[in-house]
């Protein structure tokens, strides 16, 4: 009898090759915890007594995925990411590991008992036979699915010496699913956090990215502080901790800047969001003084130091560049303006030349995580609404002779007119024209409309002209009327 769970064609046929080859086949990991949970994968792991060599003649195109025998099975004709390239990984066990990454040695002549044995934590150390519907399942992970607890295969601080990143594996399966951590585990978690040290960092930012990105990064982050984590892992933002603001704030800084990602992942924000909401504080406690009147504390200048330690941060952890430039310049900005009875228009254009056109939506998200992250009610009142309509004014497309497809060199070549105001008036009367109909809008049409106009008086020609300034003028007032209500700020 084959499982009842619904498995993906493009993953039965791999596990149907293998057992066709007379080779054992297993669904193992994160995929059989999901199903479990009646969740879709993110991705589907089969591990087999097949060795690389025999996985890789068993299918048409495959490739090496690590140094692990890893064989990625790729299936071409599909649509589904998840689905392009399934891992499958011969029984391995390891030898001892003496740096707390890796270990020493890795055989593959190993036991699916054996293979289980070196997983990490017992809700992911379940095998399912997808065409026997069997489930090996040693050490009871099913139950432990079942009452959602985390809890490592074997003895919690050998397994954490072995292989430090668990500890943080734990945290994001924690965050992800919402699992508690059991007791023992965590107390081996507090014991081994220092290990951490030992961890590439792009590993650790790899699974710090899954705790931002999970629905409860806020919950994440404090588990990450209450087992001593931040500190080796993201050092300054530890610096946060309990830093007391002046009276316009009820949280401390630390959870400000928790609460204001959440509210990045309650909107399902990109990561750089998340990250910009996370780190746009974090220099308040290195700028922290009492004010003159000694009454309040001030931290001027922490969007600026902001910047440099989020750069830092982020540089540290092996972010890619384009990330690390947008949320720095993110953090930098975050502290534009806010009080409409004195922005201007230009002031707003300074804006978006300091912070980049492709960056000032994005600057407003973050300001609206931001003050929901201090516990304002409304991310979005009046006086932020009148700032989007501002920038959207300033970043629409005007109204102008520019959007024809004809210019005053043309004209000129066309007309066989010299330069002087004969030229701008019938550019004028083009515009009124193509705002009038838009299907002119095309070069010959224009040179034609444009030696028509040639041959009239300069003083008619001037009257035309007005009228197409005066149309423009129009436009431009309806355009603006309808960012406005767009933006409820009429
Ligand atoms: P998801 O697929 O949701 O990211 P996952 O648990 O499947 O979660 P993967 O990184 O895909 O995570 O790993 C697949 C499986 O490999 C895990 O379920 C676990 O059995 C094993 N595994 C991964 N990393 C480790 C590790 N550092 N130590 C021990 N076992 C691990
Ligand atoms: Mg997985």
């Amino acid at each position: 009898m084959s499982t009842p769970f619904e498995i993906p064609e493009e993953v039965s046929r791999i596990t149907k090759t293998l057992k066709n080859a007379g080779f054992e086949s297993y669904l193992v990991g994160g995929c059989v915890r999901d199903l479990f949970l009646g969740k879709t994968p993110k991705d589907w792991d089969v591990t087999t007594n097949a060795g690389p060599e025999e996985i890789i003649k068993l299918f048409p195109k495959t490739f090496y995925e690590n140094d692990y025998g890893t064989v990625g099975v790729v299936n071409e004709d599909t649509e589904n990411d998840s689905l392009k390239v399934i891992e499958v990984t011969p029984y391995r066990k390891e030898g001892k590991y003496t740096d707390n990454r890796r270990p020493d040695t890795v055989s593959f002549d190993a036991t699916l008992d054996e293979d289980l044995n070196r997983r990490d934590f017992t809700i992911n150390a379940i095998a399912l036979d997808v065409e026997d519907n069997k489930v090996i399942d040693p050490f009871s992970g099913r139950k432990d699915i079942q009452e959602g607890v985390i809890k490592t295969v074997g003895k919690p601080e050998d397994r954490f010496e072995e292989d430090s990143l668990r500890i943080l594996r734990s945290v994001r399966i924690h965050a992800e699913l919402g699992f508690i951590i059991d007791p023992s585990t965590e107390k081996a978690i507090v014991y081994d956090a220092h290990l951490l040290k030992n961890i590439a960092k792009e590993r650790i930012r790899d699974e710090f990215i899954r705790i931002i990105m999970s629905s409860s990064p806020m919950e994440g982050m404090l588990t990450m502080r209450k087992f001593g984590l931040i500190e080796h892992t993201i050092p300054h933002l530890a610096k946060t901790f309990d830093v007391k603001q002046n009276q316009a704030h009820s949280y401390d800084v630390w959870t400000h800047l928790l609460k204001s990602l959440q509210h990045a992942a309650d909107k399902k924000l990109a990561l750089h969001i998340r990250l910009s909401a996370l780190f746009h504080d974090i220099a308040k406690p290195d700028t922290r003084r009492l004010s003159k009147d000694k009454q309040e504390w001030t931290f001027y200048g922490h969007e600026v130091v902001g910047e440099r330690v989020t750069r830092e941060t982020l540089k540290d952890l092996r972010f890619p560049n384009d990330i690390i430039e947008k949320v720095s310049k993110l953090v930098r900005w975050h502290m534009f303006f806010s009080d409409t009875e004195q922005i201007t228009l230009s002031a707003v254009r300074r804006l978006i030349s300091n912070v980049g056109q492709e960056n000032v939506w994005d600057l407003i998200d973050v300001r609206m995580c931001d003050r929901i992250g201090t516990g304002r009610p409304k991310e979005s009142p009046y006086r932020l609404r009148k700032y989007k309509s501002m920038i959207e004014e300033v970043m629409r497309d005007p109204v102008s002779v520019g959007m024809l497809k004809i210019d005053g060199k043309k004209i000129m070549e066309v007309t066989d007119l010299p330069a002087g105001p004969k030229v701008g008036y019938i550019l004028h009367a083009l515009l009124e024209e193509a705002l009038e109909n838009p299907s002119i809008n095309t070069q010959a049409k224009l040179a034609k409309k444009a030696k028509e106009l040639a041959i009239l008086e300069e003083s008619e020609l001037k009257v035309l002209g007005e009228k197409g300034k005066k149309k423009k003028e129009n436009e431009e007032e309806i355009k603006i009327k309808q960012i406005r209500k767009k933006h409820w700020v009429e």
